[in-house]
């Protein structure tokens, strides 16, 4: 069977940023570097520390780092396009300078068009949007839609003092909207992923991360959004998908059993408007097979995560 793939990556060459952003911000641009036998990565004095992919026993995709021998890998595994994210890029949103994170971002988008979309029309990219200043994340929406971008990333975590039910981001909605590219949210963007340290934390940062998917759905739905903007899609990525019906279930509950604090009014159900207009990529997500009936085939999307470990190849039709 011949599937797309709504869930894969590039891997940015470390320097990337290093190489391409102006002088006068070379101390302050993503830079990647080691710590003892940590990986630290810096933008702008945010610092995150992790141990270094683990690479022993595993074998790395060819085509991972080539955008030619790449496509043999995706023949192989019988799949045909793939939206692309970032790897080291998903750090972007920490960036907490308006500038700068514009800058970033251009960096990625413009390598991730020349490397890679230009060479296949199966490669489809997501652009990463800075969301520090919302003029400049309309401008950068609409600068990729006439690249040829179909699809934007978003920060999976709001910044806490502007949460997505504020009406401060509605020039971004319309311009999602105007432009049709699809509003995507890879997990683990936005926000420092530790959330624990010591104690289950391995486990509970990696369950942590498909928490800000389903807050994300909740406030856009909630608060009108996806009602507004009915052309809008927004896809969660890499946060599973059988917590969909009970996120639907939940938010028809608070609308109806609350219905009178309800605001704004919605022309339909939370549930039918996440049926329409939401979409949650699945790896190896068994529970949600019981569960297609409430969600609608529409709504759940395969992503295989290549070229990533934690991803399907090279096992992906199995
Ligand atoms: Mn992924």
């Amino acid at each position: 069977m011949t599937v797309n793939s709504a869930d894969s990556h590039v891997l940015e060459p470390s320097d990337l940023w290093l190489r391409n952003t102006p002088a006068k911000y070379r101390d302050r641009t993503l830079r990647v570097e080691r710590d003892g036998d940590r990986e630290a990565i810096s933008i702008d004095g945010v610092v995150i520390r992790r141990n270094p992919v683990d690479t022993s026993g595993k074998v790395r995709a060819p085509g991972q780092g080539d955008p030619v021998a790449r496509l043999h890998d995706l023949e192989s595994q019988d799949v045909w396009a793939e939206l692309m994210f970032p790897s080291l890029g998903l750090w972007l949103p920490m960036c907490p300078d308006r500038a700068l994170s514009l800058e970033l971002s251009r960096v990625y988008n413009d390598w991730l068009l020349d490397g890679f979309m230009s060479v296949s029309p199966r490669y489809i990219g997501a652009a990463i949007i800075p969301i520090v200043d919302i003029v400049d994340a309309v401008s950068e929406i609409e600068r990729a839609a006439g690249l040829g971008f179909q699809a934007v990333n978003l920060p999976a975590h709001a910044p806490d003092e502007r949460l997505y039910n504020e009406p401060a981001y509605e020039p971004v909605w319309s311009a999602i909207e105007s432009t049709g590219v699809r509003m995507t949210s890879h997990v683990g963007t936005g926000a420092d992923p530790v959330v624990a340290r010591g104690r289950g934390g391995a486990v509970i940062n990696y369950t942590e991360t498909f928490f800000p998917p389903q807050r994300l759905i909740a406030h856009l739905v909630a608060s009108g959004v996806l009602d507004a903007h009915p052309q809008m899609h927004v896809i969660v990525v890499e946060g599973g998908a059988s917590w969909l019906p009970a996120l639907m279930e939940r938010m028809d509950e608070g609308y109806t059993q609350h219905g009178m604090w309800a605001r704004p009014k919605l022309s339909a159900l939370p549930s039918e408007i996440i049926r329409r207009q939401v979409h949650a990529t699945f790896q190896h997500d068994r529970a949600l097979l019981s569960t297609i009936d409430v969600t609608g085939v529409e709504s759940l999307l395969w992503g295989s995560d290549y070229p990533h470990f934690e991803g399907t190849w090279p096992n992906t039709q199995h």
